[in-house]
């Protein structure tokens, strides 16, 4: 089994100050809050982080508080959340089986709720993470509440990319985790390919492409980071990287706009619209 088709949406908006990702001056700019969506051969599907859940995305003040979601600057409404886009393209979110944590922040997985099939995969010492360190504000205890569908993974000391360690996620060469710890302390980058395509989606490693070209990384990097110098080696390792494929950084709405935002043909869509399926 491979991947048919990979591509990618954006669960709502986040704004920034511009200073923040990198970029000169105090006005606001908009963050994309990007999820890959790999289609398998046998029609299940895959995705790489699941972005604000429908509940979070109809009413963000009232899901992560008030606080956090003007800090945050989110602005998204219900037919924003990756199953709904999903279906608008039709396919039903219980085709989702797996989905790919790049990290534990809730920006990421609070969405996982949305999709009964779906088991989560992520690092072990991302969960350890989640788990046990309580300074950052980026995870939301909330949001891992099924615990039998979460799947830890150890990554190997297996080379792949320029990545230190990775994990072939089916053996079958077509989706690897790769090492980007730095962010927090057990981060994953996720590899996936297909045909005449090849992307990395990065989490939050690094905020944007830009950032790679940065004496140091961004401030809102540098701000959040777990570990400086784990942080600043992943950046190397994803400026090699970044010579021979796409890197897809979360929250990059430049390099979002790039991307391909649904099934490649339309012989690869599913036959059935969302609205007939059981
Ligand atoms: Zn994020």
């Amino acid at each position: 089994m491979a991947n048919r088709d990979v591509f990618f949406v954006s669960s709502g908006t986040f704004s920034a100050p511009a200073f923040a990702v990198g970029r000169p001056g105090f006005s606001s700019t908009f963050l994309s809050n990007t999820v890959g969506v790999i289609v398998r051969s046998d029609d299940s599907i895959v995705l790489v982080d699941a972005g604000l859940s429908e509940a979070t995305c109809a009413n963000p003040g009232r899901s992560v508080g008030h606080l956090r979601a003007r800090f945050l600057g989110i602005r998204a409404s219900a037919e924003d959340c990756v199953a709904a886009q999903l279906e608008r393209l039709g396919y039903r979110r219980e085709a989702v089986t797996a989905i790919v944590a790049t990290h534990l922040h809730f920006d990421h997985v609070n969405g996982v709720r949305d999709f009964p099939n779906a088991e989560l995969i992520v690092s072990k010492e991302e969960l350890d993470a989640f788990s046990w360190r309580r300074t950052d504000f980026g995870y939301d205890k909330r949001d891992l509440k099924l615990e039998q569908r979460i799947v830890p993974v150890e990554l190997e000391d297996a080379p792949r990319d320029g990545f230190a360690r990775s994990l072939d996620l089916f053996e079958d060469d077509s989706v690897h985790l790769l090492d980007t710890q730095g962010h927090t302390p057990g981060s994953v980058a996720v590899s996936m390919a297909t045909i005449g395509a090849h992307f990395i989606h990065v989490g939050d490693a690094v905020y944007n492409v830009k950032e790679l070209n940065l004496r140091d990384a961004t401030p809102i990097s540098r701000f959040i980071r777990w570990n400086t110098d784990k942080h600043r080696a992943c950046t190397d390792v994803l400026r090699a990287a970044a010579k021979t494929t796409t890197l897809v950084p979360s929250h990059d709405a430049d390099t979002f706009a790039r991307l391909p935002k649904g099934p490649a043909s339309s012989s690869a869509a599913p036959r059935a619209p969302a609205s007939r399926a059981p």
